[in-house]
């Protein structure tokens, strides 16, 4: 840190993602990627729009915008296209809290809302998950902050919450945004889009970069009201209006063309899901009933951490955190059949090893 820095940001805990490592190829399970790369054609209509580089970016990003509005069934102007959803979180975080207008989201949770409180001075209304880690719904009703933030389904746990609950949630909050982040919902989860109708106060976000093989292209949406996509569009304009790039724009509709090929590739990764869920479980491990492309797993003895360490010497990148509820857990990406397979033979060797 210089001296130079201002204050305010002197405390300021930044998010800390997952590993990019460079140093050998790793089977990456860290960072719930998608283990299929892009299309050849989202691969070449991204590499044909470089060409008009020299062109700024549609600010408005029309074409893509389009679309998902008929992909999901409202107008345009309900659609706002973001630098992966994190820039999404980060324009609602701006738009809707401040000094006295806290947001309020689970103990355990997207590690980025956070973050994205304290960047901005919004006061956190931290909502601890129950003791299986489902999400505490009732704490949610009436919680009057400025805005509820809730990933759904949650991460690191993989669980969902079913669409009456959250409409419920919206109801209760008449005064508060309610915005549902949908990272994982393509996995197995329900969208809280069909709720977009009778529900003004909800924003629904989700992203490209783990269901469509996009994770490295950075693009993500919000779906809500046209008044609130103009709140989110105020912040956009305020400070990054070619916010989506030419080559991401293009991969973006390329890969829209062929969303029945996600479409399967989530099921796959279900069905692979599901597979693994049951070898872990016959290895000892604990873990919840996951509907997103990741396992929350715990090792029979609770020793996530050298767990992840031994995994790690054999090449295999899974996630773990430290915090107090969930350190003796590992999030586990669910990549193809083989590198799980992979995976669980690690895990038996390790196992025997101790
Ligand atoms: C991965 C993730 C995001 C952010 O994804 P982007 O790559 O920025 O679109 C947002 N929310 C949750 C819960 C996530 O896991």
């Amino acid at each position: 840190m210089s001296n130079f820095l201002h204050g305010r940001h002197a405390s300021l805990k930044a998010y800390v993602p997952g590993e990019q490592p460079t140093d050998q190829q790793y089977i990456k399970l860290n960072t719930n990627e998608s283990p299929y790369p892009p299309l050849p054609e989202v691969v070449a209509a991204a590499t044909a729009e470089a060409a008009n580089c020299h062109l700024y970016s549609d600010p408005k990003g029309t074409v893509l915008r389009r679309r998902l509005a008929a992909r999901y069934g409202v107008k345009p102007e309900q659609i706002i296209l973001g630098n992966g959803s994190d820039e999404i979180l980060s324009f609602a975080f701006q738009a809707y809290g401040g000094p006295d207008a806290p947001v309020a989201f689970p103990d355990i949770s997207y590690g980025f809302y956070p973050v994205y409180a304290d960047l901005y001075g919004i006061p956190k209304v931290i909502v601890p998950l129950k003791d299986d880690f489902t999400v505490d719904t009732e704490a949610f009703m009436g919680v009057d902050t400025a805005m509820v933030v809730i990933a759904n389904p949650n991460a690191p746990t993989g669980l969902a919450l079913p669409l009456e609950v959250i409409a419920h949630i919206c109801e209760s909050n008449p005064g508060s945004v309610v915005l549902i982040d949908e990272a994982y919902v393509d996995f197995g989860g329900e969208s809280a889009v069909s709720l977009l109708a009778g529900h003004p106060n909800l924003l629904v976000v989700q992203t490209f970069s783990k269901s469509r093989s996009l994770a490295g292209g950075r693009l993500g949406y919000g779906i809500a009201s046209t008044e609130i996509i103009a709140d989110l569009n105020r912040i956009k304009y305020s400070t990054n209006p070619y916010n989506i790039n030419r080559m991401t724009l293009a991969a973006g509709a390329a890969t829209l063309d062929r969303d029945e090929v996600c479409t399967a590739r989530c099921a796959e990764i279900a069905q692979t899901r599901a597979y693994t869920a049951e070898a872990l479980r016959a290895l000892g491990f604990t873990l919840t009933d996951s509907v997103a492309n990741f396992l929350f797993a715990r090792p029979a003895d609770g020793n996530a951490e050298g767990m992840y360490a031994a995994l790690r010497e054999r090449g295999i990148l899974v996630r773990y955190f430290s915090g107090e509820r969930v350190r003796e857990y590992l999030r586990i990406t669910v990549g193809t059949r083989a590198q799980m397979d992979a995976l669980l033979t690690a895990i038996r060797e390790i196992e025997h090893a101790n």
